[in-house]
């Protein structure tokens, strides 16, 4: 189950890098020659999808995720479109851990992902999100603090 669940979030994740590739591909070096161009173009695609595939096997535990996109490729795209293309990654890798982590907080990941180590005040474990390279959610963050100090 957890494996079916993981391929079905990776071809959604698959529209995110296809988004930032659409935005972005057209920036490319365009004083390069053609196969160097279509090179490029294929270098790109391909660490925006392996960005992705990250993202989804790893969320909680893949840091800067669009700053290592953005080393990856700034490379094929010219000084004056640098910027350009780093917003467009910030974007879209943003919106594709939007969307990663409303499915973990619906429990599409179950099982697959790590869980804050908190029980609620009805003593159940508490279903969040851990903060990232975190033990606890937003609300229980203290107990690691407390756990720091001790
Ligand atoms: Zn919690």
């Amino acid at each position: 189950m957890i494996e079916e669940h993981t391929a079905q979030l990776q071809n959604c994740m698959y529209q995110y890098s296809r988004a930032i590739y659409r935005t972005i591909k057209d920036m490319i070096d365009p004083y390069s020659d053609p196969e160097t161009q279509l090179e490029s173009r294929r270098a790109v695609l391909l660490a925006c999808e392996q960005t992705m595939e990250r993202l989804a096997k790893d969320p909680l535990y893949f840091a800067n995720p669009d700053k290592a996109l953005f080393q990856d490729i700034r490379r094929h795209f010219p000084i004056t479109a640098q910027a350009q293309v780093a917003w467009a990654v910030q974007h879209g890798v943003g919106a594709a851990i939007e969307f990663i982590q409303e499915q973990i907080e619906a429990g599409a990941l179950d099982g697959g992902v790590a869980r804050c180590r908190a029980t609620t005040r009805k003593g159940k474990p508490c279903q969040r999100t851990p903060l990232p390279e975190r033990d606890y959610c937003p609300s229980h963050q203290h107990l690691e603090r407390t756990k720091a100090a001790a």
